[in-house]
């Protein structure tokens, strides 16, 4: 008989004769242009020779989701280049491989080299949204790695959870070892030296010891780490260091100078279908036009810019390196960066007559441009374009502090459809702070206008208007985290009355799409995004009466949700509504404050103040354009607002 393997063997022999009967298995079997494979022992080759450090890098979704995920792709590049590091992927697998996996004993792997998860130091998951935790707890299970932090043993790899949702990790915080906040390029290399040395040393004080080293150099919060009490109404009281050298606040990273880290410099491309099929470029990081609901943009502040002449370098390398023929160039709100007009003509001029295309996911109201738009399809088709007023409302818009006017955005599709564009989408959300069944009507008055205006500069009847809404979560570290949610019984009944009212009119009706979810997700969403400690509990009963895939609706049961709520929340005197549904006051101890987003909670306050006044006349403007407003981000963080214009431009490359 055979012995254990040895720890970083393939599992992929006893994984592929069973991969002919789950679906989609090509997901599962790695080998990706770009992808990496390391020695598993490449620190003895290293200079200084040493130990390995081992990152396997998670995200919580399907492959087709997962693989083209920004955040991944960049850390998997950075941790690589570097010699005495290796790092492989791993995504969560669907229901049929995981029953298959339990009935075979395969743990979960890598689709690098189809390594044991369990077998690397670090196991770091990138969570953008909350939805995913169920899919960490599969995972944990299918590597053989105890759910909770406290039963893990030094055999068991450090869980450490990134990404947007990782701001509050507290309703994982049984789960998880520890938690990144911010940028993750320059920490992630930090966090492996401290891991390399600790190794080095052989391993002193064990697991706590290494967890010690990490929380102490600023890098990771350690859940374990703080103490949290709860009052008698429920809420915390308090949340406290239990040891000496853990800092009372963790703080954020922030890169700086993106110019300098060019990632990715060497794209995946996908072997199985993805959601994206381009390669993106960031162009700039971080918000601050002070969308009060915006979780994104308030926890990536300041706004750093990659130059033009950067971004220019790294779409001509992106598409060298992966034969992508999509470029996508990504940020909270691309149109704002100081030289995207410059950006879009040179790029445009540059891949005239090839089979690239230019996308700009993000579009604001006011900062389109019709040039922008004319260069970005010259060498492509016309898909339709996409705004994102929000509130469909003016006083909703001034509410969530987007002030885009009615005029400024009849105005903009006006030019849209007088130049050739025949589709317009309209982005909404619904149940934002005192939002009424009238603020959500006047999306239909709204849609009714755009087609309206539509048909008469285009001299065409066949415009289309599509209306999609989503439902409004609060976040933390956002001036709406103090907000009641909406329940989703009044998210539900606004939707249809908003439905009816666009079907109802014979002249506009049928150029109207609407597409809305329905609102009992948001309020899980909701549960896990503004939870603390005791929601886990609640996430574990859910992931053990089978919850997966929470993000997806053929997935996703909310009774399955509301009756874990209610099992595993019994006596503690807080349930889903309390979570969810319920205001909070300003003295209330929110589960995240003692995580540093750099953000000034009087400053949040005030802003959410502002918002609700009927008769504030505040509106936040973009620290880029006018002075600081003294969010307290920079000075808090040490960094600054970094943008052009540099002046330069784009040189043709060759001809293609
Ligand atoms: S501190 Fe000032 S300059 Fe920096 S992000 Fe906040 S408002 Fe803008």
């Amino acid at each position: 008989m055979s012995g254990p393997a040895s720890p970083g063997t393939s599992v992929f022999p006893r994984l592929e004769p069973l991969l002919g009967s789950v679906q989609k298995p090509i997901q599962y079997v790695g080998g990706e242009l770009n992808a990496t494979v390391k020695d598993w022992d490449c620190g003895a080759a290293a200079e200084p020779a040493g130990p390995t450090v081992r990152w396997a890098l998670m995200y919580p979704d399907a492959y087709e989701v997962g693989l083209p995920n920004q955040g991944v792709q960049i850390l998997y590049e950075v941790l690589n280049e570097v010699d005495w590091i290796l790092a492989e992927r791993t995504y969560a697998v669907w229901p049929d491989l995981e029953a298959v996996m339990r009935e075979h004993g395969i743990p979960q792997f890598t689709v690098d080299d189809h390594r044991p998860v369990g077998d690397f130091d670090v196991l770091g998951v990138s969570f953008s949204t909350e939805l995913g935790y169920t899919n960490l707890l599969t995972a944990l299970d299918l590597a053989g790695v105890p759910l909770h932090a406290r039963d893990r043993t030094d055999a068991h790899p450090i869980v450490l959870a990134g990404g947007h949702a990782a701001f509050n990790p507290e309703p994982i915080a049984d789960f998880i070892d520890a938690a990144v906040l911010g940028d993750g390029e320059e920490v992630v290399l930090k966090i492996s030296e401290v891991v390399r040395e600790w190794k080095g040393e052989d391993e002193p004080g064990g697991r706590d010891g290494l967890l010690l080293r990490l929380a102490a150099s600023g890098a990771v919060y350690v859940p374990k780490f703080y103490d949290v009490s709860y009052g008698a109404d429920g809420a915390i009281e308090r949340v406290a260091p239990n040891r000496p050298g853990v800092p009372w606040r963790v703080v954020k990273h922030t890169l700086m100078d993106l110019d300098a880290w060019p990632y990715p410099k060497k794209p995946l491309v996908p072997l199985a279908e993805t959601v994206h099929e381009r390669f993106s470029v960031e162009i700039f990081r971080g918000c601050t036009r002070g969308c009060r609901f915006c979780q994104a943009g308030m926890i990536t502040r300041p706004v750093r810019e990659r130059s033009i002449t950067t971004i220019g370098d790294m779409v001509d390398n992106g598409i060298k390196q992966t034969g992508f023929e999509e470029v996508g160039l990504l940020s909270l709100s691309s149109a704002d960066h100081t030289e995207i007009g410059d950006v879009a003509k040179g790029l445009a001029d540059r891949y005239e007559g090839s089979h690239v295309s230019l996308s700009l996911p993000s579009t604001r109201v006011d900062a389109f441009n019709i040039t922008l738009a004319n260069e970005f399809s010259r060498n492509g088709r016309r898909s339709g374009l996409t705004f994102a007023p929000e509130g469909g409302s003016e006083r909703m818009r001034k509410v969530i502090n987007k002030m885009v006017t009615e005029e400024d955005l009849i105005r903009t599709v006006a030019t849209a459809y007088s130049h050739g564009w025949r589709q317009v989408k309209l982005y909404f959300m619904c149940g934002l702070p005192t939002e009424t069944d009238e603020d959500v009507l006047e999306i239909a008055d709204l849609a009714k206008k755009v087609i309206a205006k539509g048909r008469e500069v285009s001299g065409h009847n066949d415009i289309r208007c599509t209306v999609s809404i989503g439902g409004f979560v609060p976040k933390p570290h956002t001036p709406f985290q103090w907000a009641a949610q909406l329940d989703w019984e009044t998210t539900d009944r606004r939707l249809q009355q908003l439905r009816d009212s666009v079907r109802a009119d014979k002249k506009f009706g049928r150029a109207i799409g609407f597409r809305y979810h329905d609102g009992r997700p948001g309020i899980i969403e909701g549960l896990l995004s503004r939870g603390d400690r005791r929601v886990g509990a609640v996430i574990e009963q859910v992931w053990r009466d089978g919850g997966r895939f929470d993000g997806w609706s053929e997935h996703f049961s909310y009774d399955r949700w509301v009756a874990a709520c209610e099992t595993a929340l019994a006596g503690t005197g807080v349930d889903l509504d309390w979570f969810t549904t319920r205001e909070r006051d300003f003295d209330e101890v929110l589960p995240w404050d003692h995580l540093d987003s750099g953000l000034d909670r009087d400053w949040l306050w005030e802003d959410w103040q502002d918002a609700i006044d009927p008769d504030s006349t505040v509106e936040v403007e973009d620290c880029r354009w006018t002075p600081c407003y003294d969010c307290g981000v920079c000075p808090e963080m040490g960094t600054e607002i970094q943008i052009g214009p540099t002046g330069q431009k784009l040189l043709p490359l060759s001809v293609v």
